[in-house]
C-alpha cells in the first residue's frame, strides 16, 4: 500500500505548492476576471477568501474565519462566501468522514484524489486518477450519468509511523 502511495504523493508536506496549479494564479486582479466571468460579484472578502485558500489548499472553514477576525471579517461572511465560491466552482469542497469539510482551488481538468493521515489528520494530494476512473462502474442505463469521482484513502502518513515531527 505504502509503496503503491509514494509514488503519486505530490509533497509530503500535505500543502501543495501554489506554482504547481496551472492556470489560476492568486493575484487580485486574475482573482477579479475569474469572479466576473463566473457571474460572482467582486468584494473584498471574497478576494481574501480565494487567497487564504489558495495558500493553505484543504484549509477547514474555520481555520479561514481565524485568520480573517483580524481584517474584520466575521465567520458568518466567511462561510457565506466560501458557499458562493463553490457554488460557482471556482473552490472545490471535500467532506472527509469526520471531519470538518476542506476548501482548495478548483483547478479545471484536475480531480486528483485525497490521502488522509488517521493519526495527525493532514491531507495529501495524490494523482491515482486514472486508476480510480477504471473502476468507475459503468451504468448500464441511463439512470445514472457519473459526472465526477471523489475518492478518499485512510492511512498513517510516514511522520506518524515513524515518530517525526512534522509542521
Ligand atoms: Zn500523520
Ligand atoms: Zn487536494
Amino acid at each position: 500500500m505504502d509503496r503503491t502511495f509514494r509514488g503519486v504523493l505530490r509533497g509530503n508536506s500535505g500543502v501543495v505548492d501554489t506554482e504547481e496549479q496551472p492556470a489560476i494564479v492568486s493575484a487580485d486582479e486574475q482573482w477579479r476576471r475569474v469572479l466576473r466571468e463566473r457571474g460572482l460579484r467582486v468584494t473584498r472578502p471574497r478576494l481574501r477568501v480565494l487567497n487564504v485558500v489558495a495558500r493553505h489548499p484543504h484549509v477547514d472553514a474555520g481555520h479561514v474565519a481565524r485568520m480573517l477576525k483580524s481584517q474584520g471579517m466575521s465567520r458568518q461572511t466567511v462561510y457565506g462566501n466560501l458557499d458562493a465560491l463553490v457554488s460557482v466552482d471556482l473552490l472545490r469542497r471535500i467532506e472527509p468522514a469526520n471531519s470538518p469539510a476542506l476548501y482548495e482551488l478548483r483547478v479545471d481538468g484536475d480531480d486528483h484524489h485525497h490521502l488522509m493521515c488517521r493519526e495527525c489528520r493532514r491531507v495529501f494530494d495524490t494523482d491515482l486518477t486514472t486508476d480510480v476512473r477504471r473502476r468507475v462502474p459503468e451504468p448500464e442505463d441511463d439512470d445514472f450519468d457519473i459526472d465526477g469521482v471523489d475518492v478518499f484513502f485512510w492511512g498513517v502518513c510516514r511522520d506518524c509511523r515513524t515518530g517525526n515531527q512534522h509542521v
